[in-house]
């Protein structure tokens, strides 16, 4: 909504985060952990470790907003220290995974700005040698082929409270262990006939130790490795081995791998690494959750399936090709997730932070145009028909070097329809019947006449100039209470302007009620289509992506369905958190 006064400075302090306060960014408790690391190396006369991280998506869907925390932190961990952050796909699931997600991952964070350099790293390529360390494990004795089925294997699981049972296949000999699995290997056996399992502890009161299944038959071709392997490891297995394989120092996940931190290590000290140039260390985090968000990749999927949005990019999506093509810079997303740190206990973090760091980038970047998104026709009797001025428009005030640019100015505008009221409350500044107002880089205006239709509505304002005001200011030194943007009717460009609500008008849509589905909470107002607004001629020749501050009305980002002469625009931010004031007045939900 547009205010009165112009903004001029965007920073109002950021909305602040619920839950444990992380603390801030550099001394975080990763942070101090790999800086303790560095310091015990130094301590023990060795030189220090290099520091090496990873990002490892797994290639079955988009990346999100809550990855890009995953990949800044990663990536700046290691840049801080001198270190590399390697760039993984953790592709281990033939069903699920896609060549198609593996592209859109690799440009997104290329587009976050970050590069991994020569080490861009597939668990696919790793099959052979993850093979290798399977057999090792049978030959030491811990692990062997089990033939439950998928199902007696949850019975024999145990609860919390209950310990397990050992499968009557533990006690095999190796011998037969290595036949069976190397049978395996060889696709003798249909999909979930066998599994290879650790031998670890069927009593263990942490579940995830409870022989836990590392291999698994799956008769399905692989995105990467073809048709080569029917036999899969499991995320526990392949992880950690692929982490040591890349020589990673530190292992960053998120908290839910908390219970299988104890199988990273377990499976870590059953094997011979003496060839491997380090033992990596798991350090878990809080994941990102955002207010009005879903985060899940499954979520995410169901809402691009059930066409319930455009598509993976959909403006209104947590995705990092939504969130580019709403508008958001790389700049600003780093700059978030900086600001929510690193903490150890999970919290929900305001979306309004997100878009405080979005305006904050963008009012210094993005160039400033007038736009009209609900035009009222102005017409100034006394201004000569036909005649039109270029005026001079300031392109960006937080840039002096973007410079100037000219406006026409013509007997024909448009303004805002809520810029006026025809019996204003107490508060309202702007125009109203014989009241003053300015004009944007152009002429004080007074408004004498209101025309209506039939059904009452009005239809057109008709006001006078005063030509002494050019410039914006009146010589006899009288002032206006408002100014407002316009747009030369005769010049005026049409556009269709997407605006974007919330896609959830829950605060925490993943927790969803007994019954219920997250859909249940899906916002039906969180598109707007506007095809009325118009715009500045200098728009013109504005190509996807470019992204402009429309005065007083908010950021704009030219969108890739835009064709010549047919602009499509899609609203990045309000200038303003009107979320939050839709929240409060209950108007969303
Ligand atoms: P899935 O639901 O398929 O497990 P995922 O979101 O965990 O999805 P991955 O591809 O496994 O996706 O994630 C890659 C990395 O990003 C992991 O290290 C994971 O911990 C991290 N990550 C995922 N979601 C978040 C989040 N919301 N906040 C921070 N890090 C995240
Ligand atoms: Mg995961």
């Amino acid at each position: 909504m547009p205010t009165d006064n112009q903004p001029k400075s965007p920073s109002p302090a950021p909305p602040t985060t619920s839950g444990a306060a992380p603390a801030p960014a550099g001394t975080d408790f990763i942070r101090q952990i790999v800086a303790a690391d560095l310091a015990s190396d130094l301590a023990a006369g060795r030189p220090p470790r290099t520091i090496v991280t990873r990002f490892p998506p797994e290639p079955n869907g988009y990346l999100h907003i809550g990855h890009a925390k995953a990949i800044c932190l990663n990536f700046t961990v290691a840049a801080e220290n001198g270190g590399r952050c390697h760039l993984r796909m953790d592709d281990t699931n033939p069903s699920k995974e896609d060549v198609e997600y593996v592209d859109s991952i690799t440009q997104d964070v290329r587009w976050l700005g970050f590069d991994w350099g020569e080490h861009f790293y597939h668990a696919a390529d790793y099959f052979e040698r993850l093979y290798l360390f399977a057999e090792e494990l049978i030959a030491n004795g811990k692990a062997f082929v089990c033939d439950l089925d998928a199902e007696q294997m949850r019975e024999y699981r145990g609860t919390l409270t209950q310990p397990g049972r050992e499968s009557p296949w533990r006690g095999r000999s190796v011998q037969e262990n290595l036949d069976l699995f190397r049978r395996m290997r060889a696709g003798e056996f249909a999909g979930g006939a066998r599994t290879l399992r650790a031998r670890i502890d069927m009593a263990s009161p942490n579940i995830v130790m409870r022989d836990p299944v590392i291999y698994r038959i799956q008769h399905s071709s692989h995105h990467r490795s073809g048709d080569k392997w029917c036999i899969y490891p499991m995320y526990d297995f392949a992880h950690c081995l692929s982490d040591a394989i890349e020589g990673i120092t530190h292992s960053l996940c998120t908290l839910e791998f908390v219970p299988n931190r104890a199988l990273y290590d377990w499976v870590l000290d059953q094997v011979d690494l003496s060839a491997l140039p380090s033992r990596p260390r798991q350090i878990e985090f809080a994941r990102l959750n955002l207010t009005n968000t879903v985060m899940s990749k499954r979520t995410l999927r169901l809402l691009v399936e059930e066409g319930r949005v455009s598509g993976w990019d959909d403006p209104r999506m947590p995705t990092i090709c939504g969130m580019r093509r709403r508008g958001y810079t790389p700049a600003s997303i780093r700059a978030f997730c900086e600001s929510i740190g690193i903490a150890r206990s999970d919290n929900l973090v305001q979306f309004a932070q997100l878009e405080f760091c979005v305006r904050d980038d963008l009012n210094r970047s993005a160039p400033r145009v007038m736009g009209v998104l609900r035009p009222l026709k102005v017409v100034i009797e006394n201004y000569p028909e036909g005649r039109v001025e270029h005026l001079d428009a300031v392109n960006n005030p937080e840039d002096p070097g973007a410079g100037t640019r000219k406006v026409p100015f013509s007997r024909e505008l448009y303004i805002e329809r809520e810029d006026f009221q025809e019996d204003p409350p107490k508060k309202f500044f702007r125009l109203a019947p014989g009241r003053e107002v300015r004009l944007r880089y152009g002429y004080f205006i007074t408004c004498t006449g209101v025309v209506k239709n039939d059904a009452g509505e009005i239809t057109e304002l008709r006001c006078t100039y005063d030509p002494a005001t050019t410039g914006g200011n009146a010589p006899d030194g009288r002032k206006v209470k408002a100014t407002l943007h316009w747009v030369s009717a005769a010049h005026a460009l049409s556009a269709e302007v997407r605006l974007y609500n919330q896609l959830f008008t829950r605060e925490n849509p993943a927790r969803v009620e007994e019954g219920g589905s997250v859909f249940d909470c899906l916002n039906p107002n969180s598109l707007e289509l506007n095809t009325e607004t118009k715009l500045e001629p200098s728009l013109a020749s504005a190509a996807p992506g470019q992204t402009f501050q429309f005065e007083r009305m908010g950021y704009f980002t030219v969108d890739p369905d835009s064709r010549a002469g047919a602009l499509v625009l899609n609203r990045t931010a309000t200038l303003k958190d009107e979320w939050a004031n839709v929240l409060r007045r209950g108007g969303a939900g």
